[in-house]
């Protein structure tokens, strides 16, 4: 199968090429240029969840072989990595809504279990390609990807990490986790700006010819743990297979049923990873697209204009500040029927007046497939309070926008199909939000402690230890200095 980059689809590549560069070089996104077909079957219901994403990984991955994908969920879902018997365990709230919980895994959000399995993507892609320089992986965070990657790429050979943070943009427990990261081949750097100065300025380096001939020099290349690298967005799609057959082991639906999605969404790579299962034959009605402030994506989709020009938000849910989300592309792309001229005329329009409407026809489809909604902070905050209080279950703020747009979503429509609301960060890692929805307002340095005894999960030990471990990078640079810190990084 070939991969074409959004902007050109004359550009056509590999998947070995597609996520060993990340991006492509006109700035595209690199999308498979067929969706396979794969049914949920009886056969997969007794599967691991190691197994299933072999099934589904597979079609995507040319001559792979389902052993090695084996193999690779074995290193990335398997031994002591993941807190609970399965790595993305499905739990009931009520009649109706389950939560898909992706947060297990070792940095407590859902990016591990994309970039848990990404490494080992890479390196078979940097072998098979005969590539022997480093791969230097440029990583924007909205405060989880950072960590998830830092922890995924780890002293890996033949690459090297630096990520990107918003200094102000984080949680403190997820500014912590990166700043303390173990590994030689590491770096971690705030940025003064917001996410989308962050993923902006990295995209910017990426196609900068300056850069690339720079890291070129020093035997390096560009590539990303974003999800604008489809690698990102491929084991993503296996969740939802996996959800779904957890609902038929269980009986509350029957092999075949539909169920809908619900996806806390910020720079639209887990949702797109949901279509994608849905075109590939997983029984999905809607995809419901929640939002917080930052209403772009809600806006969009009920009208067909996207317009980043609008104030930015800093919320309780910091992975989806997001005003410029970079897989909605991707879709576009899909639904205009890979037409790159008509993408590439969007994303010039985006960038340089922070709008651009679609037609009708586009914008048409967009809603047959998607309802999209938004929750502010404050009922975020009572949200989570209220899942609590009446149903014992402790949401992160992320996870609490989705169920509030859920709520929404079921009250206006009166579809009551089951539903997988997408859970994708643990409470803990949001412990301050949490503690003021539940009106418990204490010293930060004892909130793990004091939401544990309110809770009935244990905290991770991981977050626990976070206290006790030197940080390790300080650094701070304003986003025209990113360049600089790329190059000081690379050559010094
Ligand atoms: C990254 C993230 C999101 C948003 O996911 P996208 O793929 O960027 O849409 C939502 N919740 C949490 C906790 C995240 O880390």
């Amino acid at each position: 199968m070939r991969y074409l980059s959004t902007r050109d689809s004359k550009t056509a590549v590999t998947v070995e090429t597609a996520i060993a560069s990340g991006l492509a070089g006109d700035g595209g996104l690199y999308t498979p240029e067929l969706i396979p077909h794969i049914p949920a079957t009886e056969a997969m219901l007794d599967m691991s969840y190691g197994q299933r994403a072999a099934a589904v990984m597979a079609p995507y991955l040319d001559g792979w072989g389902t052993a090695t994908l084996e193999g690779f969920a074995d290193l990335a879902y398997g031994g002591q990595k993941y807190d609970s018997p399965t790595p993305a365990p499905v739990n009931k709230i009520h009649d109706g809504a389950y939560m898909l919980e992706l947060w297990h895994g070792p940095t407590c959000a859902f990016k591990d279990m994309a970039l848990q399995m990404l490494p080992h993507l890479l390196v078979k892609s940097l072998r098979d390609t005969g590539e022997k320089r480093t791969a230097c992986i440029l990583t924007a965070t909205s405060g989880d990807t950072g960590k998830a990657a830092l922890e995924g790429f780890c002293d890996v050979n033949g690459t090297a990490i630096l990520v990107f943070y918003p200094r102000d943009g984080v949680s403190d427990i997820q500014r912590l986790q990166m700043t303390t990261q173990r590994g030689g081949n590491v770096m971690v750097v705030g940025v003064n700006g917001n996410f989308d100065d962050t993923q902006t300025g990295v995209k910017s380096i990426f196609s900068d010819p300056e850069m690339r001939a720079f890291v070129g020099e020093r035997s390096s290349f560009f590539s990303s743990a974003n999800s604008i690298n489809w690698g990102r967005v491929l084991p993503q799609i296996v969740y939802y297979f996996s959800g779904y057959l957890d609902l038929v082991k269980s009986g509350a639906v029957t092999l075949g049923d539909s169920i809908n999605v619900c996806v806390p969404t910020g720079n639209f790579g887990n949702i797109l990873s949901a279509y994608f299962a849905k075109k590939m034959g997983l029984p999905i009605a809607r995809l419901i697209c929640a939002s917080n402030s930052n209403d772009v994506l809600t806006e969009f989709i009920n009208s067909g204009v996207y317009n980043r020009n609008r104030k930015f938000h800093t919320t309780f849910s910091p992975s989806m500040d997001i005003l410029i989300s970079s897989n909605l592309e991707r879709m576009l792309y899909l639904l205009s029927d890979y037409d790159s001229a008509f993408i590439g005329r969007l994303m010039s329009e985006l960038a340089s007046n922070g709008f651009y409407k679609v037609p009708d026809s586009i914008s048409g489809v967009m809603r047959e497939n998607y309802y999209a909604g938004c929750c502010d902070d404050r009922r975020t905050l009572a949200t989570i309070k209220s899942c609590f209080n009446e149903y014992g279950q402790l949401l992160d703020p992320h996870t609490a926008v989705a169920y509030a747009v859920y709520s929404d979503y079921r009250r206006e429509t009166l579809d009551s199909t089951p539903t997988l609301i997408v859970s994708t960060a643990s409470p803990y890692k949001f412990c301050g939000a949490v503690l003021e929805a539940l009106g418990k307002i204490c010293d930060s340095a004892d909130q793990i402690q004091v939401l544990e005894s309110l809770a009935n999960i244990p905290a991770p030990k991981q977050l626990f230890e976070l206290r006790d471990l030197k940080e390790r990078f300080n650094g701070i640079v304003d986003s025209s200095g990113m360049a600089r810190a790329v190059m000081d990084w690379i050559g010094g």
